[in-house]
This record gives structure tokens, C-alpha cells and sequence, in this order.
């Protein structure tokens, strides 16, 4: 079955969801940039998520920091910020759900384990499959460490609004997913699925390192009886040589080395020009406010590239004609 998603049928929610290990970086930048644009150009809503489950990396300030630099750069979201570290007792019904449909197990198994007894990853694949050790219950003498969902062998297929088709067996790649982790918290998947149906999101845009993760939500989403949004996996930033973008490339933080009161709009009409968009030259000196009008107005999902790009460089003056 193909997932279409159902955001045409409604008033489109998209939402932004970063996780403050880290200040927002380019990449954060392009997230939010795409997600507002495509929210507010259906006339929609567009939602602030802090995804700060995973508490030890959690880095203190950090929350602040992204609410400041999305305000410095003109972006307003719509109602109450979602906080996923105050939600554990949402999560824990999903999770209670599935256990008792037998759709998830408790797991013993420990990661050096699965690493000895899985088969290679296939190629392409990042994680070895899970070879269900503990899928028939518990071996005797193992105790459970974390939950796991069960897959089945068919494929799973979405159209993904900027990507084009994408078709996982999720069998095949990674198998049997965590939805607790045996340190604790819930795992990303699970939050994310509840957390967007709950809020009524219907429109996910986001970096296309979260492409490999969406078969998996939409498993999910089948288990839990939610509805599959629709999907926009924008083109990661890379650093100079195609590789990771470093520190020096800026991807610790978008506000290192510059003052983004000054240079958000630069930054603002650069991203717009890493994503396809053609803004004319003469909004380069514009304010945030104005380029993010723009972007509402004339964002274009079909000129997205596909394909990771370098940012265009920052050294460039956009008041002397963009290019
Ligand atoms: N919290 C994730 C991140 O910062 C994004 C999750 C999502 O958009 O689904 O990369």
C-alpha cells in the first residue's frame, strides 16, 4: 500500500522539531525555513516541537537559544511550544497499546549482542537487521532491556514530496525497531509518530537524513491508527568536499561568527537559494520578515533539488547581487 498522505484534504499543520543537543545549525536553518514555507503557503499552521527526550544530551540553554534564534530570524510559530521531555505518559500509553496487541516485545538483547549474531547490513542499509532473539519472549535468564516493534515482510511505500517514490522492507533493514530504549527513554520513533498525530500534523518537512526513518513511522502510524502525513525530505548541507559539514563550516552553530541580527537576512535568502528558490536579487538586502513573505508566496517544492548541496558561501555579499 502506498502511503499519499492526507494533507490536501485539510488545513495543512506543519511543525518544526529540533532537538537542543546543539545550537541550530545550517541544517536546523533549511528545516525550518522549508517547514514554515510549505505550512504557510497552504494557509496552515506551523508548529515548534523541542524533542529533548534523550536527556543526557540534552545540553543545558539550549532550548532558549533555538526560541531566540528562530525569533532573531523572523519565524513565528503557532500556539504552545510541545515539549517531548513532558510527555513520557503519552508515550507510555502507545507503548502499553502495542504490547498488549503483541505488535511490540520487551528485548534482553544488548547492542553487542545484536552485533555478533546479526547478518551484515545490506547495502545502503545503516543498521544490521535485528535477528529476533527475543521476538517468541524472553530467553530464560535475559531480562528485558528495551521494547521492540515487530515488522512484517511487505514493503512499505510513500510518495515523498520532494524525493519522489520511496519503498523500504523494513524487514530487510534494521528489522525489528526500538520503541524504548534500554537506557530509558522512549525511543525517537515512537515520539515522533505520537506527537504528530496528536498535534494533527499532516505535513512533514524535514532533512533527508530522516528519509531511512519515515518507512518506520509509517508502520507506526499503521499500528496506532494514525493517519500518514505528507512527506518533504529537503537535500542535507554538506561541508566543501561533499563530506559532513565541520565546525568550520559552521554546523555547530548558526548564530558562530556572526551576528545574526545583522546577517539573518543573508542567511535567510541563502537558504532560500540552497532549496531551489529563486528570490530576485533585490530582496537581498531585505528584512527577515520579507524574505520569509516571500517564501510563503512563491516557495516551489518542484525545484527543490534532490541531491546534498554546499550552502552558498556566507563570504559572498548578497547586497552585490546574490550570486
Ligand atoms: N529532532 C530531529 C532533529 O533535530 C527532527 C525530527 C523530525 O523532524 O522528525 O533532527
Amino acid at each position: 500500500m502506498i502511503a499519499t498522505g492526507h494533507c490536501d484534504s485539510n488545513r495543512t499543520v506543519g511543525r518544526f522539531a529540533p532537538s537542543p543537543t546543539g545550537p541550530l545549525h545550517l541544517g536546523s536553518l533549511v528545516a525550518a525555513l522549508g517547514s514554515y514555507a510549505m505550512a504557510k503557503r497552504e494557509g496552515g499552521l506551523w508548529l515548534l516541537r523541542i524533542e529533548d527526550l534523550d536527556s543526557p544530551r540534552v545540553v543545558p540553554g539550549m532550548t532558549d537559544d533555538i526560541f531566540r534564534t528562530l525569533e532573531t530570524l523572523g519565524f513565528q510559530w503557532d500556539g504552545e511550544v510541545l515539549f517531548q521531555s513532558r510527555r513520557a505518559d503519552v508515550y507510555r500509553e502507545s507503548l502499553d497499546r502495542l504490547l498488549r496487541e503483541g505488535a511490540a516485545y520487551p528485548c534482553g538483547c544488548s547492542r553487542s549482542e545484536i552485533a555478533r549474531i546479526a547478518t551484515a547490513p545490506h547495502s545502503g542499509d545503516e543498521e544490521p537487521v535485528y535477528p529476533g532473539m527475543c521476538r517468541a519472549g524472553l530467553p530464560e535468564g535475559k531480562a528485558a532491556r528495551s521494547v521492540r516493534v515487530r515488522v512484517g515482510d511487505e514493503t512499505i511505500s510513500f510518495h515523498d514530496g520532494i524525493m519522489g517514490p520511496v519503498s523500504r522492507t523494513l524487514s530487510a533493514s534494521g528489522g525489528d525497531f526500538v520503541i524504548k530504549r534500554a537506557d530509558g527513554p522512549f525511543a525517537y520513533q515512537l515520539a515522533v509518530v505520537v506527537d504528530d498525530a496528536e498535534s494533527g500534523v499532516n505535513q512533514v518537512v524535514r532533512g533527508a537524513d530522516l528519509l531511512s526513518s519515515t518507512p518506520r513511522q509509517i508502520h507506526l502510524q499503521r499500528l496506532l491508527g494514525c493517519a500518514t502525513p505528507c512527506y518533504y525530505h529537503l537535500p542535507l548541507v554538506t561541508g566543501p568536499g561533499g563530506g559532513k559539514l565541520s565546525k568550520r563550516d559552521n554546523a555547530v552553530s548558526l548564530a558562530a561568527g556572526r551576528d545574526l541580527v545583522r546577517e539573518g537576512n543573508r542567511l535567510l535568502f541563502d537558504a532560500l537559494r540552497f532549496l531551489g528558490q529563486e528570490p530576485p536579487s533585490d530582496l537581498c538586502g531585505a528584512s527577515c520578515g520579507e524574505l520569509l513573505q516571500w517564501a510563503v508566496d512563491f516557495f516551489a517544492p518542484e525545484t527543490v533539488p534532490r541531491i546534498p548541496g554546499q550552502f552558498p558561501s556566507r563570504s559572498r555579499d548578497p547586497g552585490r547581487g546574490g550570486e
